[in-house]
């Protein structure tokens, strides 16, 4: 998630112009939701495979571990011989479990939006987790994260397993900082100095799970110093949990793969590492169930949030904004006001109005972004209205979206160079139809057939998992995906 350099950015595909409306719009989806049934299931997998799930338990399914490898590539587990990966539990879960060749993510395809659409089966206009960072036009926060539940603006996964008494367990997981589940171990980080661990133990909840994993892992402090912490570290947490509080929901979030990713660019040799790595503490999950007793009766979801792509140059949208004098800065070069701001998300850049009736700044920012869309070497490739952003469930308080052209990314600020080298080799944030921005999705367990998932989308994952739990979740945009469950159903 590139926490040490959040504006880091990435970039795009194809020079398209305008028009190509991406991604499924959410009335369409909504669409689907309603009209999608499983195909001729013995055993129905997510019961009656709806958005809208009954609150029954229907299936053999009790428990669900979800384990988020953040920026995985569904090459990894595709065709791993074509990077030699050695990763066995990836390739087991692949041939015997229901597995997607690429889903969809969400705009921006970036970690904290796309997870809090994987908890909550919406899009980020519905959730409200629209970028990374927090809404901080003035810079006044630090450039800090959108860290907190309280943000996220409709019921979450944990949310709808606490309302039927399941326990519930998130580890690392985007945006749980005041999560009500019954042990959290939120992400957060501030300063990154060794004080935010004082914090981490501070949120963490119920008191003393840190000092039981420290007992199991005593090196743990060493590996867990946020924001650099290590898989291992995050998984002990997760096997601590799994074993001895048996949690129904357990949300994991693991994150070296993307570290390497941004810093080596895929496929290097200390992405594929982290990939190994990655791959063996997903099977220390498994062996975590085993060993508690509840693997039979277990689903595990191994997913990932966006893919990646390589860029070698950077744009700074916001010296055209200061050009044509919408923002105002003082003598030091800090925005003091603004009639329109830009918000950075690596491979798109969202451009908010101060004053929605301010018709003069919308046709100033057509006029410096529409001549750019698609023309070689701006460093623009697409560009979304406010009603195509909206469509694309988007930030529905921008007004206007562009998305890098091949090989460049956007960056943040106002002044310096428009253009210049990019500041890493990799990264995400484009639109989710952007031919490299793909994420992971795998299910597997002793009750799921194997098979492969066509058309699957990060927004399907929550309804899938609450139909096996019997959750309740309204507000779902997604829809329950067509696994197949091949077990006997156990007793009700
Ligand atoms: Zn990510």
């Amino acid at each position: 998630m590139m926490k040490r350099f959040p504006a880091l950015l990435a970039v795009c595909c194809a020079v398209l112009p305008v028009a190509a409306l991406m991604a499924v719009p959410v009335a369409a989806q909504k669409a689907a939701a309603q009209t999608e049934m499983p195909t001729g299931a013995k055993v129905a997998p997510v019961a009656a495979t709806q958005a809208k799930t009954t609150g029954m338990r229907s299936g053999p399914i009790r428990y669900v571990i979800i384990v988020s490898v953040d920026g995985l590539l569904p090459a990894s587990y595709m065709e791993p011989d074509a990077h030699g990966l050695k990763v066995p539990t990836l390739r087991e879960l692949a041939k015997n479990g229901a597995a997607s060749a690429g889903a969809l993510s969400v705009i921006p395809a970036s970690t904290y939006i796309a997870h809090t659409t994987i908890a909550t089966g919406t899009n980020p206009g519905t959730h409200g987790i629209v970028s990374n960072q927090a809404w901080d036009p003035l810079d006044k926060n630090q450039a800090g994260w959108r860290w907190y539940t309280e943000d996220i603006k409709v019921p979450t996964l944990w949310d709808a397993a606490r309302a039927k008494g399941l326990k519930t367990a998130l580890i690392d997981w985007p945006v749980t900082v005041g999560a009500k589940a019954d042990a959290v171990v939120p992400e957060y980080w501030r300063a990154s100095s060794p004080e935010d661990m004082k914090m981490t133990r501070a949120l963490a909840k119920p008191p003393g799970i840190l000092d039981a994993v420290v007992k199991r892992m005593p090196d743990f402090w060493k590996e867990f110093t946020p924001p650099d912490i290590k898989d291992k570290a995050a998984t002990e947490i997760a096997l601590y949990l799994i074993e001895t509080q048996k949690p129904q929901l357990v949300m994991l979030h693991i994150f070296e793969v993307d570290h390497w990713q941004h810093e080596k660019t895929p496929w290097s040799p200390e992405a594929n590492a982290a990939v190994e790595n990655a791959d063996a503490q997903i099977a220390r999950v498994i062996a975590s169930a085993k060993k508690a007793g509840t693997w039979e009766q277990t689903a595990l979801v191994v997913v990932s949030d966006h893919g990646f792509t390589r860029y070698s140059k950077q744009v700074r949208p916001g010296v055209l904004l200061k050009e044509k004098g919408l923002v105002t800065m003082d003598d030091r070069n800090r925005l003091t006001d603004w009639k329109a701001v830009v918000v950075s998300n690596t491979g798109t850049a969202y451009f908010h109005v101060k004053d929605a009736g301010d018709e003069a700044t919308k046709k100033t920012l057509r006029e410096i972004f529409e001549p750019l869309a698609g023309k070689p070497g701006t460093g623009v490739g697409r560009i979304f209205t406010h009603e195509q952003i909206v469509a694309m469930g988007g930030d529905p308080e921008a007004y206007l979206c562009i998305e890098a052209a091949e090989g460049f990314l956007f960056t943040w600020g106002y002044t310096g160079e428009l253009n210049s080298p990019a500041r890493g080799p990799a990264g995400h944030g484009f639109a989710p139809d952007h031919k490299d921005m793909k994420a992971s999705l795998l299910f597997y367990g002793p009750s799921i057939a194997a098979g492969k998932l066509d058309g699957a989308r990060l927004v399907d994952v929550a309804p899938t998992v609450a139909g096996w739990l019997g959750l309740k979740m309204d507000r779902a945009e997604g829809r329950a995906l067509p696994v197949k469950i091949t077990a006997k159903r156990v007793r009700k």
